[in-house]
């Protein structure tokens, strides 16, 4: 891999023997003298190599990375190997590594980092602006009027002067309507932060985060950003929870999103609670889009042992921009939460809006829940009219499968102005779009869009 970043590939090369990262790391020192080698004489290995171990059932992937220095030392040796093979351009191969000084070491290399953050890109969810803009499952229905007021009417000291510490009057909110304790609660600055916050509460560096596959994809990234390794567990066909496999990896931290991200599908409720007695560890369950699903957790979590839900207010209630999230779960859980987020995470505008919107603008919300609802339903009917498969949703998203190339249709779309998600090879669906729900005249356009599309390609569902 001859990229300025290496490194931040290596996570989605699964199918390889063995990975060289960087170009001081030839493939030819992988032939003769670093990690996997395949020339190397077995000396008789066979009659002392017996029994099995685990290492025998998994499938395994090497990388190797050279600095250039030991590309240098090992240059000479290599080159002489590959000579007496009779392969002379492995040993130019070689040989052209030969020459290293320090001056020669690019700028990247020499900066003190974090390993773990070697694997970790700028998020880049592909969001260009757009003028139908479903790619984000946002509330698109505009902001809610008691949000517009205090936009309108704030006083200076909300700007010159710090925040509330830990958002008290907003956790006495939210507790008052999830009927729960304001000390079960913890807020963010979105709940990206706080599942951020809630992984250094809890997690010693290698520890396992699981999460079933596919899901939220920042889960594995704020795993990494925290030194701690994501451990995938797929689903099952049509979305289906696999609690057996996701308990038997014994993870700090095992995350459920619930409606799932991207499948707007629901774990049914009797596997999740499965996984929240029986888990080694913390379960953190994302109702990132539970206000569309009706059905929720977050009381459950105020009194369960080590249960923790996420909540958010950038959906339902339309204030992504503004960047609040919640955790609710057990006092002496939330208190390490509070201790790991740190002072002042929610501006103070945001913490004014979100009790404006909470105190006066429910029946608002409610009605833009309901209409999504009744949307959700009406463009997965248009959906399963043109014969592409859907899944159900609970979330204030539809997933479709869409015969061929997911960026093919995002560029055709895209170029009659609608943005949706796609999804390449989507574990268990394929190529797929995840269309945000909105205002029926936006589900128009994107269908327009589509079958403009569909006449053009063919609208064939896998
Ligand atoms: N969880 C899930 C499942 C999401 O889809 C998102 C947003 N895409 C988030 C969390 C983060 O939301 P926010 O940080 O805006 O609260």
């Amino acid at each position: 891999v001859c990229t300025r970043e290496p490194r931040v590939l290596l996570p989605q090369l699964r199918a390889a023997g063995s990975i060289f990262l960087g170009a001081p790391s030839s493939v030819v020192f992988g032939d003769y003298i670093t990690g996997a080698n395949h020339v190397l004489p077995t000396a008789g290995l066979a009659r002392a190599y017996s029994g099995l171990s685990t290492l025998d059932f998994v499938r395994w992937v090497t990388y190797q990375e050279l600095t250039p220095a030991a590309a240098a030392r090992l240059a000479a040796p290599t080159a002489t190997l590959a000579s007496a093979e009779g392969l002379p351009a492995h040993a130019t191969a070689a040989r052209l590594r030969a020459t290293h000084s320090d001056s020669e070491t690019p700028h990247a290399r020499r900066t003190p980092r974090r390993a773990a953050y070697r694997a970790i890109a700028p998020y880049d969810p592909g969001r260009l602006p757009c003028a139908t803009d479903l790619s984000d499952n946002t509330n698109l229905f505009g902001a809610a009027p008691s949000i517009r007021k205090v936009l309108h009417e704030h006083d200076d000291a909300s700007i010159t002067r710090y925040p509330s510490v830990y958002a008290p009057k907003l956790k006495q909110a939210i507790a008052t309507l999830l009927h729960v304790a304001p000390e079960n609660i913890s807020t963010g600055c979105g709940s990206d932060d706080v599942i951020d916050s809630v992984i250094r509460a809890f997690c010693e560096p290698r520890d396992r985060v699981a999460y079933p596959e596919p899901t939220f994809g920042m889960v594995p990234v704020f795993a990494r950003m925290n030194a701690t390794v994501p451990a995938p567990v797929p689903l099952d066909a049509d979305f289906a929870l696999a609690a057996d496999p996701l308990l038997a990896l014994r993870a700090r931290i095992t995350y459920l999103c619930r409606p799932n991200n991207p499948s707007g599908t629901q774990f049914a409720r009797a596997d999740v609670l499965r996984i929240c007695e029986d888990a080694a560890g913390i379960v953190l369950i994302d109702e990132a889009y539970a206000d569309f699903a009706g059905e929720e957790l977050a009381t459950y979590a105020a009194t369960s042992q080590r249960t923790i839900v996420l909540r958010t207010m950038s959906k339902a209630f339309g204030m992504a921009g503004l960047r609040v999230g919640l955790a609710i779960g057990p006092r002496d859980l939330i208190e390490e939460i509070e201790k790991s987020r740190g002072p002042y995470k929610v501006n103070a505008l945001a913490e004014q809006a979100a009790l404006a919107v909470l105190n006066h603008d429910r029946a608002w919300v409610d009605a833009r829940i309901a209409e999504v609802r009744q949307n959700r339903d009406r463009l997965t009917h248009e959906l399963d009219a043109r014969g592409v498969r859907t899944w159900p949703s609970r979330a204030n998203f539809v997933l479709a499968g869409v015969g061929f190339d997911a960026s093919i249709w995002n560029r055709e779309l895209r170029a009659r102005g609608v943005a949706v998600r796609p999804f390449a090879d989507l574990p268990g669906a394929g190529e797929c779009l995840r269309i945000s729900i909105g205002p029926w005249p936006m589900i128009e356009r994107f269908l327009s869009a589509f079958d403009e599309v569909g006449r053009q390609y063919g609208t064939r569902s896998e």
